[in-house]
């Protein structure tokens, strides 16, 4: 939410003139204004996918690509150790076991940490794509096609980013992105599935809308094909959503020539590495993500940062709830109800996980967001201000 401006204000007026905030019916007194399918035009040109589904949230937007790629009660799926809560929340809300596997250097799932994790109820995969970047696609495909596992994608953190050309979200059978106030796009609070699967576009819309098939012009009174539930994303936030969406390509642009100029300039300091981008040309720069050698001297450098007031963080240490650290919940099943998990049992021993690359890698990681509208000097006051507290913290002599 870096750029809000003069367009978001005409897009919400356009709704606020006809008073129609809901997506559906009222055509007399709407005025053609249809907000919520711009955005979703939108969206689909963005990344070229067929088709895009606006929902509340990239929650609700993961819970939709998850129901309408056919993932139900009982079903394995395996998921990272590292990534926002939504994505184990999402598997485990359409009745499924999350089964967790182990990450690699790109800061997703690897391909071997998913073959590992394969068994005979295996369903699919929920690979994130994080901090910005994106997974090994194609070793991540080989696995997928040769087990015949359902890819879904919650890109979340990865609204276009692409691996050689096609975008995150667009690899599997149905993929996620969040508009939150935290992406880079926002629509104050929304989501957008996409696929490239008619029918199973068609389940999320209907999903997402109590299996309504919205099949002519009055919503309320045609069929329900499937069960569905309310995630509707109001007028109101698609009319944000769809502005902030033509601004990405700029945005990305400009991230990507920051995180350029940090990691050359920081790229110089003994043991300061970076997480692995497999196509740095699709990477959306949102975050620049730092390997130290180890936890403890990622821990005293990411102190030195904040108290310098640089900023940047680290995912074990902070209670930030993005790594499995964080879920003990998750892991002791504590839930105000019942999970379907505790009927099936749990697919693995959530206390006890064999994820050795993902503990070794997330206490090294220090991300840092970027934002597009630095300009070219104070990147590199910012280098140099990292630089320094890197030193500081690891005494290496300038
Ligand atoms: C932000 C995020 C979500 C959740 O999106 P909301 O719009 O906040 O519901 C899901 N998955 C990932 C990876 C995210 O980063």
């Amino acid at each position: 939410m870096e750029f809000f401006g003069a367009a978001e204000r005409t897009e919400i007026n356009d709704v606020l003139e006809t008073g129609i905030l809901f997506r559906y019916n009222h055509e007399a007194q709407r005025n053609n204004i249809y907000k919520a399918r711009e955005f979703e035009a939108e969206v689909a040109k963005l990344v070229g996918a067929k088709y895009a589904h606006a929902v509340s949230s990239g929650s609700t937007a993961a819970l939709c690509a998850m129901a309408a790629a056919g993932i139900g009660a009982g079903d394995e799926v395996i998921v990272p150790p590292f990534t926002y809560i939504a994505t184990i929340e999402a598997v485990l809300m359409v009745g499924a076991l999350p089964v967790f596997a182990d990450i690699d250097e790109t800061l997703c799932l690897s391909a071997e940490g998913i073959r590992k994790a394969i068994t005979p109820r295996t369903k699919g995969v929920c690979l994130v794509h994080m901090c910005g970047q994106m997974a090994d696609m194609d070793a991540i495909m080989a696995v997928i096609n040769e087990h015949n596992l359902v890819l879904v994608e919650d890109a979340g953190q990865a609204m276009g980013a692409s691996y050689k050309g096609v975008s995150t979200g667009l690899w599997g059978k149905t993929g996620a992105y969040s508009f939150d106030f935290f992406k880079i796009a926002t629509a104050g609070e929304g989501g957008i599935m996409v696929t490239n699967d008619e029918v199973a576009y068609k389940h999320a819309d209907s999903y997402s809308d109590h299996g309504h098939d919205h099949i002519g012009s009055n919503r309320g009174m045609e069929q329900h094909p499937i069960l569905g539930f309310n995630y509707r994303i109001s007028e109101l936030h698609a009319a944000v959503g769809l502005v902030q969406t033509r601004r990405v390509p700029e945005i990305i642009k400009s991230n990507n020539a920051h995180k350029s100029q940090l990691m050359a300039a920081l790229g110089q300091i003994p043991g300061v590495e970076f997480a692995r981008i497999p196509d740095t040309d699709g990477d959306s720069a949102t975050f620049l993500n730092m390997l130290l050698p180890d936890t403890e001297t990622a821990q005293r450098v990411v102190a030195e940062m904040n108290a310098a007031g640089i900023g940047g963080f680290n995912y074990w240490f902070t209670n930030m709830y993005h790594f499995i650290n964080q879920w003990d919940h998750i892991k002791e099943m504590r839930t105000a109800s019942t999970l379907p998990i505790e009927k099936f049992g749990a697919p693995q021993d959530y206390k006890n996980l064999d994820i050795p690359n993902a503990q070794a890698t997330i206490g090294r990681l220090i991300s840092f967001g970027i934002r597009a509208t630095w300009t070219s000097e104070e990147v590199a006051t910012l280098a140099s201000n990292i630089e320094a507290a890197i030193r500081k913290a690891t005494l290496v002599e300038a």
